[in-house]
């Protein structure tokens, strides 16, 4: 079996508690205007170019066999429709300015790696956490990587957008420690606005594993715990009638004790220009301190859990 990642990030600090190794799946249901992983968002892979990397020695012109790189004098130009995604030029590119993301997995190679910084996990009593992408994607990937990581005796987290088949979070319940849940926005109209997709299959989702992991003979691990992750995004998600309807929605779920905000920021724009793809997300703008602040307040007094932010 094998599966779609586009990294494998070690000594991870944000996903999940201690040092961890975070693996990102390729491929996610959502289109997010903010999202920070562009490359990830298709199931393919996907090719970044950067110009201030180019030394314009026109090795990836002599490589393509689709034409999509050319030059005028210095000036080199790409010409993205006819490229394949094959790849054979960012293995050329000495200079590192193309660079191709997303490959091929299997489970025993993601755990192999994942292995590797052991001793950290138990000093710092971190893990493994899937992330994306979308884990709910790939379930049985998933799955297998999350079942090899528990018989090592790993902490295992999964991080989702909770846009899935109940059967996929079915099949990972067992196997996670932790889950990381992802929630944009509770106006279903306005989540698709901002996602592509409407609200109520997650939020479905999120209330079912609510309760299965407030079952004390459930199938879900001794312990598992829900955090809900939000994304705070000026003017999309902060208006105080979404904030009310978020308290209320922690409110109905007695698992979740813990939510972390994550103030948008803008320095995925980089990515989208590597792409050769333009920014949705042009017209957001960060939040301020004392706004995300004023937000965290408010969150935890109306839903009575502990706030954070970031990671
Ligand atoms: S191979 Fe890399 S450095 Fe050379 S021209 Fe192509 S992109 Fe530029
Ligand atoms: S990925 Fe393949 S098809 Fe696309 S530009 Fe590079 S060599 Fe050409």
């Amino acid at each position: 079996m094998a599966g779609r990642i586009f990294d494998i990030q070690r000594f991870s600090v944000h996903d999940g508690p201690g040092i961890r190794t975070t693996v990102f799946f390729q491929g996610c249901p959502l289109r997010c205007r903010w999202c920070h992983n562009p490359e990830a968002v298709s199931a393919g892979p996907a090719l970044f170019y950067s110009d201030r990397a180019c030394l314009s020695c026109r090795a990836c012109e002599a490589t393509c066999t689709e034409a999509v790189h050319s030059f005028a004098g210095e000036e080199h130009r790409m010409c993205r429709e006819r490229c394949r995604l094959c790849g054979a030029c960012a293995e050329v590119c000495v200079a590192g300015a193309l660079e191709f993301s997303g490959r091929s997995a299997t489970p025993e190679e993601v755990v192999e790696v994942v292995l590797r910084d052991r001793v950290f996990y138990e000093t710092s009593g971190g893990g493994v956490t899937l992330s994306g992408g979308e884990p709910l994607a790939q379930p049985a990937f998933a799955r297998e990587i999350l079942a090899r990581c528990r018989t090592e005796g790993l902490h295992t987290a999964v991080d989702t957008c909770g846009e899935g088949a109940r059967e996929a979070l079915d099949a990972l319940i067992p196997l996670a420690d932790l889950w990381l849940f992802d929630v944009k926005h509770l106006d279903p109209g306005a989540h698709r606005a901002a996602t592509g997709r409407s609200n109520e299959r997650i939020l479905q989702n999120l209330r079912y594993l609510d309760s299965v992991l407030r079952r004390d003979a459930g199938p879900a691990p001794v312990g598992a715990r829900l955090v809900l992750r939000v994304p705070l995004i000026p003017a999309v998600n902060d208006t105080p009638e979404n904030l009310e309807a978020l308290a209320a929605l922690i409110r109905e779920l007695p698992s979740v004790h813990e939510m972390r905000l994550l103030p948008y920021h803008h320095l995925q724009e980089d990515k989208y220009r590597r792409l050769g793809r333009e920014y949705p997300g042009a017209d957001l703008v960060p939040p301020d301190d004392a706004a995300v602040g004023a937000i965290r307040e408010y969150l935890a007094t109306k839903a009575g859990i502990t706030v954070d932010v970031g990671g």
